[in-house]
């Protein structure tokens, strides 16, 4: 079969199914999949298979027994669906998460309505990622809809929980094997980073609290104490002069976007240090026995978990030399290896190619600055080809008036079609 004439007629036909792209892409917005806790996973799971199911499809859904959050309210439902080929040959699937983050405030529009406008479907997970999930559909159903002979298979996953972590999503399907060969062979997951992007992967992290720990005594007398809020101040000194030079000054090779974030970074999520302002904002006059922060360390493929622990750590010790009554405890909250695939691998390649085709541009190859579920197909399904590629725009992920553009889900479900021929055919 020739892909560069097979292709046109599909081409064409999801050109003219914008419309039921736009309409997916509502009808799942429509869906308040809020996570957490993890509302309406079950009547969207539901929905997403039946849709699939009627394109003769084999759908399963697998509940996420056990995994965090799981209850009989808020089960963790994801969906599979496999479309068999017509002889043996590779599997591409699809995974996208149905969940999305809470809508916030600084809407001008209902988040959950799916608004169109301007060539824009608004909403909370317009842009991350239903709009991605439309469009990688409506490019399968055209490409089982024309008939063309396909080998090897295609699947197309709805998965859960991505934005707290994915253990009840696609980290317990690929420790029960559904993304590891010999079922699957390449993964395209269509998160928001941008139309002309193939993301191959992303940066490290690591969550840790830190705690300083000092003793209480009056707050007229506090040289009777010794106050963790002082030390604390003293770790953060350290921070401006020692550690933020430090991360900054360390490059990475990975062409992570945006370009501040090709360096290693630490984000203090939160500081809480002595009583709580309990009675008209005002505490107890005490000198404060602990002082708490919670970081959010990103790191680089050319680190390692370990370094980043014990640069931190060795940071701490330095101040319990150089501070009489520094006490401190470190504790790991999370943690994720960095993640890259093989730029010049076959998912990357097919998927550049066909960027270059359908909007004469070369595709730009990318890292991520956060995380997503590659790293659970990578470190668990065992399976280095994944990449991240989506109509979103990454910047509109999370924020309020969050968008996709309805010409970019388009243009990448015939990108994502192009890419599956691709791959599907290859000797
Ligand atoms: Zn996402």
């Amino acid at each position: 079969m020739n892909i560069q004439t097979g292709i046109e007629p599909i081409l064409r036909e999801i050109e003219a199914r914008e419309g039921e792209i736009v309409a997916l892409t509502q009808d799942l917005i429509r869906f308040p999949t809020v996570n957490p806790p993890g509302e309406a996973y079950r009547p969207c799971a539901e929905f997403f298979g039946a849709r699939l199911a009627r394109r003769g499809m084999k759908v399963e859904y697998v509940r996420a027994e056990g995994a965090p959050g799981d209850s009989d309210k808020y089960p963790r439902i994801n969906v599979v669906a496999r479309y068999e080929g017509s002889r043996p040959g590779p599997c591409v699937h699809f995974n996208g998460h149905l969940d999305v983050v809470q809508a916030g405030s600084g809407w001008t529009v209902d988040p959950f309505s799916g608004l169109v406008r301007d060539g824009k479907v608004y909403g909370r997970g317009a842009c991350d990622m239903k709009g991605g999930i439309a469009a990688a559909v409506v490019a399968v159903e055209a490409l089982i809809d024309s008939g063309i002979e396909l080998p090897g298979a295609i699947e197309i996953s709805g998965t859960v929980d991505e934005e707290s972590g994915g253990y009840g999503g696609v980290a317990y399907l690929a420790e029960r094997g559904w993304f590891s060969k010999p079922r699957v062979d390449h993964v395209i997951i269509p998160e928001p980073l941008n139309v002309d992007r193939v993301c191959i992967g992303h940066r490290g992290v690591w969550w840790a609290e830190i705690e300083t720990l000092g003793r209480q005594a009056h707050g007229s007398m506090p040289f009777l104490g010794d106050s963790a809020i002082r030390h604390m101040s003293a770790v953060l000194e350290k921070f401006e002069h020692q550690l933020y030079p430090a991360l900054a000054a360390r490059h990475s090779d990975m062409p992570v976007v945006p370009a501040g974030a090709r360096q290693s970074t630490m984000n203090i999520n939160s500081i809480h240090g002595g009583a709580a302002e309990q009675i008209e904002g005002l505490p107890s006059p005490c000198v404060a026995d602990s002082c708490r922060i919670v970081i959010d360390r990103r790191f680089l493929i050319e680190e390692n978990l370990a370094s980043v622990q014990g640069e931190m750590k060795a940071l701490l010790d330095q101040l319990a030399g150089e501070r009489s009554g520094f006490r401190y405890t470190m504790r790991e909250l999370f943690s994720v290896q960095p993640t890259m695939a093989d730029r010049n691998g076959p998912v990357a390649t097919a998927t550049a190619k066909a960027v270059r085709r359908i909007l004469g541009r070369d595709a730009e190859i990318v890292c991520s600055p956060g995380t997503y579920d590659q790293k659970h197909v990578d470190r668990i399904g065992r399976l280095k080809e994944c990449i991240a590629y989506g109509p979103g725009v990454l910047d509109l992920a999370h924020q309020p008036d969050e968008w996709v553009g309805v010409q970019d889900m388009v243009d990448s479900a015939k990108v994502m079609a192009v890419a599956t021929m691709d791959l599907l055919t290859r000797g």
